[in-house]
């Protein structure tokens, strides 16, 4: 049977290490770099300006530019993504008594909470088990959030640089000197066009990677230094939709079961979330771990498949579909941790350290606390003028003792249990959430997503057919999402072409935004894989499964607004 990972792709962390090659005159100097303007590195960039503010003599000696910060998307919040039901404890600390909940941009707080499990026509009411207890959370849209940080971040002094991507890490003498940020105005040979813009060497004296899922350049640090943690981290997949609809929701809902299949052969773990957002927005998203083995999965087909459930199409009736879009998530949890959150002039936070409590669905007020204790801990190294390699220890100190080690230590078998199948992982899982984390289960083996042997069954046959209405094909979600991916830029994603027809057929029927379709078979037992990298919108499955995604121009990808 084929694995993924027999296929590497042909890619080297070691090509996205530099040493800085702009002239030193030309290079731009700044105190602190943040890469990634989501909750972790805007929460970064909000407590340094409120840092700085307090001590004007440590400001003064970072220069013109204390802090900066560089981002993909289009804006801070262009590329965010989540559920997103927010516990408010790090958003709480973050703001102290300048803000309360309120004041944010939410939905507010969740209602009341059912969880169900179904089966093709029938819904379950269950006792929402304690993960899925939800009573004092509040309810976001993260890029509507995203883009509020953002505002505050500047407020408080930090340089957003939108539609930068962060390609290169900078290492002089084995420490990190910050950034290089990817050319813009190329063709997809790589040829300069007439608006080419070379791409510019940010330095600084720390730099914070808050790239979220699949970071490009905080995989490119743990390998240059030897970060990765005792597990391999592994990636669950989320493809969401936001619907207006004709009547409000008055409770959050998940699902389990249908149409995921129970059998331990299948490894289809997961459920479904559908969160009210205000009086006529719904969102509605199902969540599928990558270490699925069937090629035919598609958690985007799935989607449209769990819309049509009687329950479901009912909360729908009447209404349209506003966006939509997917991302990864990962849930390798308390063992796939990296062995340190720094390394010389680094650190590192929020989903790209995997900060995620999986059994939970809750990441962002790990990235915000992750984002805070970072500022935190850069601050108190360039107060007292350090750079040594030591000087950014105390990062993993606080993260250690705070409320994100405790959780994620509490549920750190979690995912791995649910390896033994859906009933048998329900019942594992249950016992240590009761337990609040007592009952010891040695610790389970993990293997990445990529190593899982595949086989093919005819399960796309069964997804619904596009509508237009209820259900939707795969090039009408990317329209969806916004992407606004320019057509001729040089090939952002790293796989092996030719593969044995099923690991083709993983990769079109994975990728939610049909990037990959099944070419001519090369007369080896090999099929060539075709490529659509420009309907790409970043969810970074294709890393986990096996391939390699890069950092397109910035700018590219999905415009999300209310995701
Ligand atoms: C479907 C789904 C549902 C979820 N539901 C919930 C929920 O209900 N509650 C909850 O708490 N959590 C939820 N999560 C998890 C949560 O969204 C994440 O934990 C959280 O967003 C992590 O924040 P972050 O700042 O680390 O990364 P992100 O939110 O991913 O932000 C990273 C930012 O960095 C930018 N970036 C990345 N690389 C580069 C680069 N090289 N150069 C420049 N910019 C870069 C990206 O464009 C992005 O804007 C969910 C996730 C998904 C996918
Ligand atoms: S090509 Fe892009 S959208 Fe498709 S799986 Fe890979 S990262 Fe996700």
């Amino acid at each position: 049977m084929s694995r993924p990972s027999n296929f590497p792709p042909p890619f080297s962390s070691a090509d996205y290490v530099a040493e800085p090659t702009d002239p030193a005159d030309e290079r731009i100097e700044v105190g602190v770099l943040i890469v990634g303007a989501g909750p972790a590195g805007l929460a970064c960039a909000i407590r340094l300006g409120q840092l700085l503010e307090e001590h004007p003599d440590v400001a003064e000696r970072l220069g013109d530019v204390p802090v900066a910060v560089l981002e993909k998307g289009k804006q801070p919040g262009s590329h965010l993504l989540s559920g997103a039901v927010v516990d408010p404890r790090a958003l709480r600390r973050l703001f102290g008594s300048s803000l309360r909940m309120e004041d944010l941009p939410t939905f507010g707080p969740v209602p009341a909470e059912s969880v169900y499990v179904l089966t093709r026509r029938a819904a379950l009411p269950i006792p929402p088990p304690p993960p899925m207890r939800n009573h004092g959370n509040w309810i976001f849209s993260l890029s509507q959030l995203g883009r509020f940080l953002g505002e505050r971040a500047e407020a408080g002094g930090a340089l957003i640089l939108p539609e930068t991507a962060a390609q290169k890490l900078l290492v002089s003498h084995g420490r990190v000197v910050g950034a290089r940020t990817g050319d813009k105005g190329r063709n997809r040979e790589g040829g300069e066009l007439g608006n080419f813009e070379a791409g510019s060497d940010l330095v600084a004296k720390v730099t914070v990677l808050a790239e979220g899922t699949q970071g490009h350049l905080t995989g490119v640090a743990l390998d240059r230094f030897g970060l990765r943690g005792e597990d391999p981290q592994v990636w669950e997949l989320g493809v969401k939709e936001v619907w207006k609809v004709a009547k409000p929701l008055d409770r959050i809902i998940h699902t389990m079961g249908w149409p995921l299949r129970p059998g331990k052969r299948f490894r289809e773990f997961g459920g479904s979330f559908i969160y009210p957002m205000g009086e006529d927005m719904v969102t509605i998203g199902l969540v599928v771990g990558l270490d699925y083995r069937d090629a035919s999965l598609s958690v985007h087909d799935l989607l449209q498949e769990l819309k049509t459930h009687p329950k479901i199409r009912r909360i729908l009736a009447g209404g349209e579909r506003a966006q939509w879009g997917a991302k990864t998530i990962p849930s390798g949890g308390f063992h796939a941790l990296p062995a340190r959150l720094h390394a010389p002039g680094l650190l590192l936070c929020g989903d790209g350290a995997g900060m995620v409590n999986i059994p939970r669905l809750k990441g962002v007020h790990y990235a915000i606390e992750s984002g805070r204790l970072a500022a935190e801990a850069a601050f108190r190294a360039l107060q007292r003028g350090e750079t040594p390699a030591t000087a950014l220890s105390s990062y993993d100190d606080a993260v250690r003792d705070s409320f994100i080690w405790s959780d994620l230590y509490e549920v750190r078998n979690m995912r791995q249990v649910f390896g033994h199948g859906f009933f048998v992982g329900g019942a594992l899982a249950s016992a240590m959430t009761m337990s609040k984390g007592r009952v010891e289960l040695g610790k389970l083996p993990a293997e990445p997503d990529a190593d899982q042997p595949l086989f093919v069954t005819d399960r796309d046959a069964s997804y619904p057919a596009p509508d237009g209405k209820l259900t939707f094909d795969k090039l009408s979600s990317v329209f969806a999402s916004g992407n606004k991916t320019r057509d001729d830029q040089p090939n952002h994603i790293r796989i092996e072409r030719r593969v044995p027809p099923e690991v083709a057929r993983l990769w079109a029927h994975m990728c939610p935004a049909q990037v990959y379709e099944i070419g001519a078979e090369e007369g080896d037992g090999t099929v060539l894989v075709e490529l659509a990298p420009s309907n790409c919108v970043q969810c970074g499955a294709i890393t986990a499964k096996g391939g390699r995604l890069t950092p397109p121009e910035g700018g590219s990808g999905p415009e999300y607004t209310v995701t």
